[in-house]
């Protein structure tokens, strides 16, 4: 017998790990931008997986590329060669401006990676003395869960009760370039920087700020690793959020939407120069750049290729933009947004984050609160006018 949604979350807790705390609807089917729970009530989804979901729940393109590969082939493992993952690369490649990838499968994995690439590039191009480089993070960063990347975190439930941190990282305040040339020095590897802070509530740094950090890191011969995992392929309404700069990182991580919503695909994505410091047996993993994630990548690569969907978020970011402005005298406190992505501040009076998203919830609006009273949108990017209207109508009503 079907259990109900009630039943579902209940019998979780037992046997889940405490780590999330999710919003208590139990997804069952989705289809673009709408989701069905176990009880057949539809949700817009506004939160698009953290902006996995960047061209929507089982886009055709993408199920049809994924059944396809299915039925031919799905892993080799790395220690042969398959006849996807070049055509995989080849397109990352020409999408980014860069030349070439590693394929890994979390975004996690692609931040240590790159991390781990910066090092050898550090040691073996730049002459850092052995064990001596560092890595320049921005204060407020998100790059994932991973004992490293926690170690450069700033956000103390992040961290709290999992030390030893890992050393070799300097944390400087974000969109402060005098901080950042200030903490530069002879064993600086990299900066590592997110060209807008998703997790921290969708900052964006002032005009500027990323050409600045370019020009400083090429001045001062360190790398920029830019982290595009949640600000890239599309969301911002362009490909990737430092084309607003037309800056090139020397390494690009990208993840989430890059594997279609349908399986984990993330990549290190670098200069020649940098990404040949790796050799056979220095890094590896048994899932990356396997069949089945070349195949959805490659998909979702001719997809961003047409730049319908880059337009689309530039278009209908602007509707997203007026919207909240006509709530800032309905409870919205500040908001920023770019592209069809905003982190938007609610007035604390009327409740924290979390029991908006709840009141979104009963509108049949998913959304997901990042810190305190602050909520993010992002929807997929095939969100029409309509239905970007009817969220914006279901946050007043949740606001009133
Ligand atoms: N980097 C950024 C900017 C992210 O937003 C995230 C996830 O939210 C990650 C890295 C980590 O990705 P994953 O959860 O796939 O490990």
């Amino acid at each position: 017998t079907p259990r109900s949604s009630a039943e579902l979350i209940k019998s979780e807790a037992p046997v889940l790990a405490h780590n999330y705390h999710p919003l208590p609807v139990v997804i069952a089917r989705a289809e673009g931008v709408w989701v069905e729970d176990v009880e057949g009530r539809r949700y817009l989804d506004m939160l698009a997986g953290y902006s996995a979901l960047n061209f929507g729940h089982r886009h055709p393109d993408l199920i049809e590329a994924a059944h396809r590969q299915l039925d031919q082939l799905t892993l080799t493992s790395r220690a042969f060669h398959h006849d996807r993952l070049a055509g995989f690369a080849a397109g990352l490649a020409e999408l980014t401006g860069l030349d070439m990838v590693l394929p890994m499968n979390t975004g996690a994995e692609a931040v240590e990676s790159g991390v781990k690439v910066a090092r050898k590039w550090a040691y073996d191009v730049k002459g850092i003395p052995a064990d001596q480089a560092t890595v320049i993070v921005a204060s407020g960063n998100f790059h994932g869960r991973t004992t490293t990347i926690i170690s450069f975190s700033d956000d103390d439930t992040a961290r709290a009760g999992f030390g030893p941190f890992t050393p070799g990282f300097r944390v400087v305040p974000y969109n402060d370039i005098p901080a950042l040339e200030a903490a530069i020095d002879s064993t600086t590897a990299a900066v590592l920087i997110e060209p807008i802070q998703g997790e921290a509530g969708v900052r964006i740094p002032d005009d500027g700020y990323l050409t600045a950090v370019r020009d400083l890191t090429r001045r001062e011969n360190c790398l920029l690793i830019a982290d595009e995992i949640q600000s890239g392929l599309g969301r911002t309404g362009r490909t990737l959020a430092m084309d607003h700069e037309s800056v090139t990182p020397d390494i690009l991580l990208l993840g989430k939407a890059l594997g279609g919503g349908i399986v984990p695909v993330s990549a290190v994505v670098a200069r020649r120069e940098v990404m040949s410091v790796l050799g056979p047996g220095q890094h590896g993993s048994t899932f990356g750049g396997n069949p089945l994630a070349a195949a959805v990548g490659s998909a979702v690569i001719d997809l961003l290729a047409t730049g319908e969907f880059q337009a689309r978020a530039a278009e209908l970011g602007k509707v997203l933009r007026a919207g909240l402005e006509d709530l800032s005298t309905h409870g919205v406190t500040g908001f920023r947004t770019r592209g069809l992505w905003a982190g938007i501040d609610i007035d604390p009076s009327l409740g924290t984050g979390r029991t908006l998203c709840e009141r979104l919830l009963q509108e049949g609006i998913l959304v997901k609160d990042t810190h305190g009273s602050t909520i993010r949108m992002a929807p997929p990017l095939t969100i029409t006018r309509e239905e970007l209207e009817g969220a914006l109508a279901g946050l007043r009503r949740a606001l009133a």
